[in-house]
């Protein structure tokens, strides 16, 4: 569910038409709705009603600071991957409590800054970590709590290139090493081994492989509490999966926190979620305008002003993102097979081939739909094109919540070497 739909003939988010944005900010441009992001948590907090839960919003997938923002007022934490990301999240106001730390290479001056900030959670992926992070907290004289990510050897199903959970994947400690490694955790001065954590891809249509892994969880902090550890939080990372075409009917969230409270039965902990794509997915749009119509060969481009550096999953992983023509196609528009690709050097610069589209000219506006998660964070600058602006829509009200740069700004990070005098 999201709030973008068409209104006499033209595509809104909530209640802005997209039209206007693209008139007074320009394009291309991230479009997100507040409402739907507050709709994506209330039906995971609410599916979990009775269990006491935090739900960790993946940062990674949308890091804009109104986004995150949002979602810390009403009262998500952060998981984060970096010391950049967690600078982002405290200054979004998530509090350092609710903050939980992943990711396979965490350096020691991110240690230290998460340290400094009292996180919730240290995700540990491996044995030099544990020891990292034991010296860490020793020298600033603090505990710091610890889950290890388990890999659970288990084939989420999703895209090859966002599963994780299976051995030939760098993520998580191994599954027949780990209780070994929650006795050294527990030798070790200065850790508290406390949660067991699982992450085992991202987009996961179906709830069977999840239900698997937060078993094995599950199974594992039953098993350290009767050896006398105190596990108090199990984390069962993110993965849900969003409907992208009209006919994806990937497993409800609804079902999903159903299985993850039977997996989960009497054990007494908290539950983290470190929810993602599911919250921010469908609560964003790329829009973007036609350049161009260029016919070739017995083909038919579509070229528009957005990018591969502004939205790589068709690029990366073949993703598919439905297009819609902001202005609604006359009743009876004759559909055409079209290429709609943007304006980068590359090949792979393509949002569809042979889609079918309603007519589409010249300065024509188009939204890329469910482009709100791994979009904007992925954005880069290449092409020294600025990096893409992003407004938060409520109600009628727009807030851009990241400007365009400059080229002077982008520019300026940048030197010739003293021995050249630039003219
Ligand atoms: C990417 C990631 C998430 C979020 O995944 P989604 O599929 O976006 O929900 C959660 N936890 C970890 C450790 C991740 O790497």
């Amino acid at each position: 569910m999201h709030h973008f739909a068409y209104r006499n003939g033209t595509l809104f988010c909530e209640n802005a038409p997209l039209d206007g944005i693209a008139r007074e900010l320009g394009t291309p441009a991230y479009v997100y709705s507040d409402a739907t992001i507050r709709r994506h948590y209330a039906v995971l907090a609410d599916a979990f009603e009775g269990v006491p839960l935090l739900i960790a919003y993946a940062v990674k997938a949308n890091g804009n600071l109104g986004v995150i923002a949002t979602l810390a007022a009403l009262g998500a934490g952060a998981d984060v991957v970096s010391g950049g990301e967690l600078e982002r999240a405290i200054a979004a106001g998530v509090p350092g409590g609710r903050i939980v730390f992943s990711g396979v290479g965490k350096t020691r001056a991110e240690i230290d800054l998460a340290l400094k900030h009292r996180i919730k959670q240290f995700n540990v992926e491996s044995r030099p970590e544990l020891e990292r992070l034991s010296q860490a907290a020793q020298a600033m004289g603090v505990r710091a709590p610890v889950a290890l990510r388990v890999n659970p050897h288990i084939e989420a199903g999703g895209h090859a290139h966002i599963s994780t959970g299976s051995a030939e994947h760098k993520f998580g400690v191994a599954w027949h090493e780990a209780e070994d490694l929650y006795a050294l955790a527990g030798r070790l001065p200065g850790l508290d081994p406390c949660g067991v954590a699982v992450h085992i891809g991202s987009q996961i249509t179906r709830i069977a492989p999840m239900r698997e892994a937060f078993t094995k969880v599950v199974s594992l902090a039953r098993s350290l509490n009767a050896k006398g550890f105190s596990i108090t939080r199990v984390d069962f990372g993110g993965g849900l999966a969003i409907p992208y075409a009209p006919d994806d009917e990937p497993d409800s969230p609804a079902a999903y926190a159903r299985m993850a409270r039977e997996v989960l039965g009497d054990l007494d902990v908290e539950l983290i979620l470190e929810p993602g794509r599911m919250i921010m997915g469908n609560a964003g749009v790329l829009i973007s305008r036609v350049e161009y119509v260029k016919e070739r060969d017995g083909r038919t481009f579509v070229v528009v002003d957005a990018g591969m550096n502004d939205l790589i999953r068709p690029a990366l992983y073949g993703a598919y993102h439905e297009i819609l023509p902001v202005r609604a196609p006359e009743k009876g528009a004759v559909l055409k097979a079209v290429d709609v690709v943007g304006p980068i050097c590359e090949s792979t610069d393509r949002f569809a081939k042979n889609r079918p589209m309603p007519p589409l000219k010249e300065g024509d506006l188009v939204a890329f739909m469910s482009a709100g998660a791994y979009g904007a964070s992925l954005a880069s600058q290449y092409n020294a094109r600025p990096t893409v602006a992003e407004v938060l829509v409520r109600g009628d009200a727009c807030a851009v919540v990241r400007r365009r740069p400059t080229f002077d700004e982008m520019i300026a990070l940048e030197s010739a070497p003293d021995w050249i005098e630039l003219g």
